[in-house]
């Protein structure tokens, strides 16, 4: 016998038990975006590799060792979307999508790919949705996203298991003031840092603070912190989306920690984290970006986005309000006899034009086991099409919960139907 493929490692089969759970929050994703006046964006789940260099940072964990690159027949290097704000950027840039309106609200949705360790809550392709707004550099465009991403939560009822974490990175003379401060505070404990910490030490000092080694931990616990060298513009933005954060009543805390693994961000950034997950708790995670598209060969645009995972999402739903599988079949068509597989098949095509979810056998199997199969699949009703009621253009109707039964002739099963379900 041949050996049996297995799927690649850190990625996962949704099969259709867990697709509804899919399909119920992507259809809340979807009424929440568009409430909000997010429009849909759908670029490719491959782009140039130099895009992701330039716009997600060299020195950063997803470009220096997680992309999934490969070189095509024309030797250009591509690479799968490790995350989707390069993309987006790269779409609005090149299609001009600012004549279209000076602000542009977009969400997306899908696949991800990042060469991680797997773990309960991390694989190598995972899902995202995800908004940006590309235009504004006020704080009610901030305030706004936070607002977008909490309206995601309340409808899903999951609010109270999660908490937004927010900080301040400032404009770039408020980093670089920054920047030099924490140098200062850390240069005495230099060679007591983490190797990475040690390296990032002069390419990207801020990194530090959300290293996850124990003795970087230690030291940066009591570092001089970012909003107090926030300059008179990025401390009266930051102060205003804090404000408006308390306006619509949305819970934060702040974060003098958080500085969130991409390079490309501005001002505000946060998180959400969820204390139902356990080492793998961020659930979406965003900011602005007001270099970034400028960067990436565009206007002086200034932007904000956030991405959030799906998987982990649902995890936290799932351990909240474990989902009970209910059926969507309305009618099982089960054939007593074999000579009646055609009127049957014309029957269920024509219920199923009228908007029933039916299921018949094909299997040819016996009335008992076509029994067994629509019990199996929960069908609220079952039709046995036998040759006397053929003759009379009936089927004998069956409702599983009442146990009533009736002949119903041909016309008459869908109305019948729908009164009850
Ligand atoms: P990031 O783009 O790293 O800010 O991630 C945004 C969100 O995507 C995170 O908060 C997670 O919910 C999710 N996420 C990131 N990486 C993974 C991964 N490897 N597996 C599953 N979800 C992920």
């Amino acid at each position: 016998m041949p050996d049996k493929v297995q799927r690649v490692k850190g990625v996962n089969d949704i099969l259709p038990g867990e697709a509804k759970q899919w399909q119920a929050l992507e259809g809340v994703v979807k009424n929440v975006m568009t409430r909000f006046a997010f429009g849909e964006i759908r670029p490719p789940i491959f782009e140039k590799t130099e895009l992701f260099a330039r716009g997600v940072g060299e020195d950063t964990d997803i470009v220096s060792k997680e992309m999934y690159s490969f070189t095509d027949m024309g030797q250009s290097s591509l690479t799968l979307r490790p995350e989707l704000t390069a993309g987006v950027v790269r779409s609005y840039i090149q299609n001009n999508l600012q004549q279209l309106s000076p602000v542009q609200k977009l969400w997306y949705e899908g696949p991800m790919f990042r060469q991680e360790r797997p773990q309960k809550g991390r694989y190598r392709q995972f899902w995202q949705f995800g908004a940006e707004a590309i235009g504004s550099p006020n704080p009610e465009q901030d305030a706004e996203m936070i607002a977008l991403f909490y309206a995601i939560l309340s409808e899903l009822g999951i609010t109270e298991s999660v908490t937004l974490k927010i900080n301040s990175v400032g404009d770039s003379e408020s980093r670089a003031t920054y920047r030099s401060t924490l140098q200062e505070y850390l240069r005495p404990h230099l060679s007591a840092l983490s190797e990475t910490s040690q390296r990032r030490f002069e390419t990207n000092p801020l990194r530090i603070l959300d290293s996850k080694a124990p003795i970087d931990r230690e030291l940066v616990k009591d570092a001089p912190k970012i909003r107090d060298c926030l300059n008179a513009a990025s401390d009266a933005h930051y102060k205003q989306v804090l404000r408006m954060l308390e306006s619509m009543e949305i819970p934060y805390v702040q974060d003098d920690l958080l500085v969130r693994g991409l390079d490309y961000y501005t001002h505000t950034i946060f998180e959400f984290t969820s204390d139902a997950l356990g080492a793998q708790d961020a659930i979406c995670g965003g900011g602005r970006y007001n270099d970034l598209v400028k960067e990436l060969g565009g206007g002086d645009v200034p932007a904000i986005g956030w991405a959030s995972g799906i998987e982990r999402l649902l995890l936290v739903v799932e351990a909240l309000k474990p989902h009970v599988a209910g059926s969507e079949l309305d009618l099982f068509l089960i054939v007593e006899d074999d000579a009646l597989r055609i009127p049957a098949l014309q029957l269920i095509h024509q219920w199923r034009g009228a908007g029933l979810s039916c299921d018949m056998d094909t299997l040819r199997r016996s009335l008992k086991s076509q029994m067994r199969e629509a019990n199996r699949q929960g069908s609220k009703f079952v039709a046995i099409l036998g040759a006397e009621a053929f003759k009379n253009g009936k089927v004998l109707l069956k409702d599983f919960d009442s146990g009533e039964q009736e002949a119903v002739t041909f016309n008459n099963v869908v109305t019948r139907i729908q009164q009850d379900v």
